[in-house]
């Protein structure tokens, strides 16, 4: 059987192994542990089992062997290379929830309290924005949004409230694809003693790494590239002080009840062994979709990382190693346009979300924005013509002739 301290010097191969555990039936793919609990030889075990001095599951919204098996790996992805302070290897704690959302509540509620403030940037995921938004206030967390692209308003935010405990940060963020400094925040968040956490959802572990730069905490929605097909909702927490993981954290998780279950844990499992070949692919074919787009007569912009004409192209070369698979792009006629567009498409696919092996296309004013007022939206770079992409792994061709056929032929003199 594999040594399980073979030391992989190649991401891929963590990403197919890392995290395996030998079965006892010798099975070759972890089984699906459907199981809610487990079983104790005796009174006695059971003590020991839940004074910790034995290792061992107890009841599986605690833990479960599937489960297990999808932390270890993506903590072994996150930390892939990196040291601690004293220059051994870089140990993470992985906690599975059931939603990107659930991992998110985890996190905030584990470390705030009443009077604490969070500071962030303006573009952040939907469903984020409205926990901030709507739910925090209520448990007395109030959240302070800038432009943290700016790093001297970024300064000037942390030093004006003491009340701000933590900098949540997202990059690259939703939907202009923008980027926030890693490296930079994080140093003016520690000199201000604050946690740092960060959504690395849209990067995924293979295009960049936040503890790298000093961070506390990353989270993921597993929804979307790191479990690549679709096939499960799902978040997963990490954190590098393991003592403050398995205590207080592990304990808030266990007990707002956002566990994962062993079939999305396997889902993801399985899906995971692909990451590095699915993202190099995805970010080949998007840098491929976005010099296509940019030179189209019916687009006025394209909102892409690895173009240089991207205002976040800096900051992306310096922390991501490829400008990854998500882009947004505007329609010069604007709705109607856009709307014609994205119905003409035959073989991409019109649904929001993100992250899938098939090229994904979604249309913020009318779907995930549609009850956002006009006027805030366009505050946040959402006009009526805006077109959100998550490029698939297709073959390039294919998606560039889906493109190439809906798009208006405004050569022929026909728009
Ligand atoms: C999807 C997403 C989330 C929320 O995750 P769910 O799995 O849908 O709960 C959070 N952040 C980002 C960037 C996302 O794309």
């Amino acid at each position: 059987m594999p040594d399980k301290k073979f030391p992989y010097s190649g991401f891929g191969s963590a990403a197919i192994h890392a995290g395996h555990q030998d079965d006892p039936n010798y099975a070759h793919i972890t089984p699906i542990y459907a199981s809610s609990t487990y079983v104790f030889d005796e009174a006695e075990q059971g003590m020991r089992r839940f004074s910790g001095e034995e290792k061992g599951y107890i009841y599986s919204r605690w833990g479960n062997p599937t489960i297990t098996e999808a932390e270890e790996r993506i903590a072994a992805l996150e930390s892939f290379g990196l040291g601690d302070e004293r220059g051994n290897p870089l140990a993470l704690k992985a906690i599975l929830h059931s939603s990107g959302m659930a991992a998110l509540s985890t996190l905030l509620i584990s470390n705030l309290k009443a009077g604490d403030k969070i500071l962030s940037h303006y573009s952040l995921y939907g469903g984020t924005q409205e926990l901030m938004e709507k739910i925090l206030p209520a448990l007395g967390i109030e959240v302070i949004i800038t432009d943290l692209r700016d790093l001297n308003k970024a300064a000037e935010a942390m030093n004006a409230d003491n009340k701000i405990k933590m900098l949540y940060l997202e990059t690259p963020a939703n939907p202009t694809i923008q980027c926030v400094d890693l490296l930079e925040l994080t140093r003016l968040g520690k000199q201000k003693n604050l946690i740092v956490a960060v959504d690395n959802t849209f990067a995924t572990p293979y295009l960049q790494q936040p503890f790298q730069y000093g961070v506390d905490y990353v989270f993921h929605s597993t929804t979307k590239f790191l479990n690549g097909h679709g096939t499960a909702i799902g978040g997963v927490l990490l954190g590098k002080d393991i003592d403050h993981m398995n205590g207080h954290v592990t304990k808030v998780h266990r007990l707002l009840g956002g566990n994962s279950n062993p079939f999305d844990a396997y889902l993801l499992t399985q899906g995971i062994k692909t990451l590095e070949v699915r993202m190099q692919r995805h970010c080949h074919n998007a840098m491929e979709v976005a010099a296509y787009l940019e030179t189209h007569p019916a687009i006025s912009k394209v909102n892409y990382l690895g173009l240089v004409s991207h205002p976040d192209y800096d900051t992306a070369s310096k922390q991501m190693r490829h400008a990854g698979a998500m882009l947004s792009f505007e329609m010069k006629d604007g709705l109607d346009a856009a709307k014609r567009f994205i119905d003409k498409l035959q073989m991409c696919i019109r649904a929001v979300s993100l992250g899938t092996c098939d090229t994904l296309l979604c249309h913020p004013a009318s779907m995930t924005h549609h009850g956002v007022p006009k006027e805030k939206r366009e505050q946040y770079g959402i006009t009526d013509g805006l077109i959100r992409m998550s490029v698939g792994i297709e073959n390039i061709q294919d998606i560039l002739m889906d493109m190439n056929s809906s798009l208006p032929n405004l050569s022929e003199g026909g728009a």
